[in-house]
């Protein structure tokens, strides 16, 4: 089981903001900004490449449950950034497609 995958079951603790039956967020254990949350689906898809008409129904619901959570988190108003990273060019170290929801701080364009 992936480690996302161990957090959703509840074998490795975890922050939880939001979860319901498809999707879980939780404070991300080496937050790059005031706001740093990571929002998985509970299925284990493992990137962006891996996105398909079959499954793409849960990543719609984490983007129409993003402004939820940004209100929650206070970060609705002042703007946030989502940021999925794929593959090894695009830093991505776990592989369980995963969306960074940042907010708190003013990131730069174009990121480094
Ligand atoms: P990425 O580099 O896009 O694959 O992002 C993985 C993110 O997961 C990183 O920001 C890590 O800090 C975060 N992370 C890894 N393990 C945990 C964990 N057990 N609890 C919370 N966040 C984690
Ligand atoms: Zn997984």
């Amino acid at each position: 089981m992936c480690i996302f995958c161990k957090i959703i079951a509840g074998e490795i603790p975890s922050s939880k903001v939001y979860e319901d039956d498809k999707i879980l967020a939780f404070n991300d254990i080496e937050p790059q900004a005031p706001v740093h949350v990571i929002i998985i689906p509970k299925e284990h898809i493992t990137s962006a490449n891996a996105i398909t008409p079959e499954n793409s129904g849960v990543i719609a619901h984490i983007f129409e449950t993003i402004p939820k959570i940004a209100k929650d988190l206070g970060i609705f108003d002042s703007g946030y950034r989502v940021v999925n990273n794929c593959g090894a060019d695009g830093g991505q170290t776990v592989e369980h497609i995963h969306f960074h929801l940042t907010g708190g701080r003013q990131f730069g364009w174009p990121a480094g």
